[in-house]
């Protein structure tokens, strides 16, 4: 099948980007990009985190399923222009929703893996409810518990890989030996130069040096992000050297007994942006939290 690098989707986003320009609207969602990185292998952006796509033998593994109903049928959308294979299995990086919660678009029945800790973040998150909840009938239907899980999945061969929480407690990170691919989820995030650690999920800096580590010792050099374009082994050791530095520097200074601001000052945090919080806590506020925690 003739598979065309852009989707007709992606260029009616495109469009509609261009005319919102014009007209001073909201920018459309950013499009929906397939690329190919091996015979079977794709990746697809737009719409959320990053997605895996792995053709088996007779069906398809996704990892990371999008943010939203729409966006996961967008994927499933474009899945269906590489290859007439039916999506059968989902791996899931961990559990935040720009990663989730598109598999409410998803059949029914399929199996979905993730790590223990993500199926309890998402139960948590079920729980408390409201917008951004996880589809409650598309949970996690195996878990993982071990830090290294080899398995075949419709003849390809899957390596599920944990060293500790980094960006999250339950963090999956998904190899594939053959093709010497790697899905970092969100453990690499390009948007950001430090890493992205999740307190609240019980994520680690340290975990988070441990499991890059981990993630460069692979034979691969082809790792897609959770977000941004796929990275090569020596981008990702500059961002652990980063942020291995970062944390030192950031840990001598509480040695000293500097305040947060003074902290964030000599390291060179960036400044919140005008007039609004960050999003996200920056690393620095991650590890200063965590060296400074009455335990
Ligand atoms: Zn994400």
């Amino acid at each position: 099948m003739q598979f065309s690098r852009y989707s007709s989707i992606g260029w009616v986003a495109v469009l509609a980007i261009g005319a919102g320009v014009l007209s001073a609207q909201p920018a459309a969602p950013a499009p929906f990009i397939a690329h190919q990185l091996k015979a079977n292998v794709y990746w697809i952006e737009g719409g959320g985190g990053n997605s895996g796509v792995i053709i088996g033998d007779k069906g398809v593994i996704v990892v990371d399923a999008k943010t939203t109903a729409a966006g996961g049928k967008e994927l499933l959308d474009n899945i269906a222009k590489i290859t007439p294979k039916p999506v059968t299995t989902v791996i899931l990086t961990h559990s935040d929703g720009d990663h989730v919660n598109g598999l409410a678009a998803f059949p029914a029945g399929i199996t979905v893996i993730a790590h223990e800790n993500n199926k309890k973040e998402q139960e948590t998150a079920l729980a408390a409810g409201g917008r951004g909840a996880p589809p409650a009938d598309h949970l996690p239907t195996q878990t993982i518990s071990k830090n290294k899980d080899s398995r075949k999945i419709d003849g390809v061969k899957v390596e599920l890989l944990h060293w500790a929480p980094a960006h999250t407690s339950g963090d999956l990170v998904v190899y594939l030996p053959t093709e010497k691919i790697v899905f970092t989820g969100d453990i690499i995030a390009t948007q950001m130069p430090d890493p992205l650690i999740h307190l609240e999920k019980n994520g680690s800096s340290e975990g988070w040096i441990t499991t890059t580590k981990g993630i460069v010792a692979l034979d691969t050099d082809q790792l897609v992000p959770g977000h941004g374009p796929v990275q090569s082994k020596a981008d990702v050791q500059a961002r652990l050297k980063q942020a291995e530095e970062k944390r030192a520097k950031i840990k001598e200074l509480v040695g000293q007994g500097k305040s947060l601001d003074e902290i964030k000052a000599a390291v060179g945090d960036p400044a919140p942006a005008a007039g609004g919080r960050p999003r996200f806590a920056s690393f620095t506020d991650v590890v200063y939290q965590e060296l400074t925690k009455k335990s």
